[in-house]
């Protein structure tokens, strides 16, 4: 069956009998003109998006749809858990064309619905259309607690660079999805990865600054050294490499989804995920640099992760 056999209200028809009980939960979920969520007192709103775009971020034939729709609810929830927060709802709107088929779409929804249960989040509304080529927006909502948002912009001298988790196997799982080697722990982990969901929340109050490792270590903590007006000098014997994986992967691989977090001090383990001190934040001159520590010698790290529109 091809989507355009289904049409739109067969389409919604599916999403509704899928996501309905979860988002019926809601004062007012799927089907009417717009969702409505209530909010704790004491809380704020925090929302982002992620477009995905077929032939961009994902190749029909190569990427299994069932990962496509996990990872795109996967990398909201990490942009969600950086800010300190926790992701709760989200709205997808998909634009593909009518010869798609039903197969790709029922497992690109599979996926969908593995990320909300993993993560505890519902689908809230969405809306779709025709098209050329596959697009698909993801609108995430969380809630942080007021005040306690945790920005790139706060890291102070002094401040211990910390990472979530082992870094590098994402790069080393795409290496291998694109030899076409057979799915291994480090392609799981490429396709089906890990944000560390709670891990933001249950720091918000002890960090002053926050990023998720979505385009690199080297790039993604450059933000934070950037916004902070600040420098960093980071261990490479201290850097949690995923076994199997090599330095550069660990040092520019995207889609880690770990999270580096900015902290006077923080426990080796945080919501059951272990937590590695990688290095320090340092005062800086005019550029703000980030510095890689081997032995006795140090060099400057520059960004070398994922470049958008690159
Ligand atoms: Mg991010």
């Amino acid at each position: 069956m091809k989507l355009r056999d289904l049409g739109e209200s067969g389409l919604i028809r599916k999403i509704r009998e899928r996501f309905g009980p979860k988002a019926g939960e809601l004062p007012v979920g799927i089907g009417d003109d717009a969702a409505v969520i209530d909010l704790p007192e004491n809380y704020s709103l925090v929302f982002c998006s992620d477009l995905l775009a077929e032939n961009t971020h994902f190749i029909r034939d190569l990427h299994p749809p069932d990962s496509i729709g996990y990872k795109a609810i996967a990398a909201n929830v990490s942009d969600v858990a950086a800010m300190g927060g926790v992701a709760t709802h989200f709205l997808i709107s998909l634009a593909a064309p009518g010869d798609l088929d039903w197969i790709w779409l029922e497992a690109f929804f599979r996926g969908v619905e593995q990320a909300c249960e993993r993560f505890d989040i519902a689908l809230a509304g969405g809306d779709s259309a025709s098209s050329e080529h596959i697009f698909i927006d993801v609108s995430m909502i969380g809630r942080v607690r007021s005040g306690q948002a945790v920005r790139r912009s706060g890291a102070k001298i002094g401040d211990g660079i910390y990472i979530t988790g082992t870094l590098g196997s994402s790069a080393v799982g795409l290496e291998r999805l694109k030899s076409g080697k057979m799915r291994d722990a480090a392609v799981e982990r490429h396709l089906f990865p890990e944000p560390r969901y709670q891990v933001g929340a249950a720091v918000a109050n002890q960090a002053h600054a926050m990023i998720d490792v979505s385009d690199g270590l080297s790039t993604d903590l450059t933000h934070i050294v950037e916004e902070s007006k600040v420098s960093g000098r980071i261990y490479k014997d201290r850097l949690p490499i995923w076994p199997g994986a090599e330095e550069h992967h660990a040092l520019h691989g995207g889609e880690e989804y770990e999270l580096i977090i900015i902290a006077p001090e923080l426990p080796a383990i945080v919501e059951g995920i272990p937590v590695t001190r990688i290095g320090e934040i340092i005062p800086s001159g005019l550029e703000h640099q980030l510095f890689l520590i081997d032995g006795t010698r140090e060099s400057v790290l520059y960004p070398r992760g994922w470049e958008h529109f690159g």
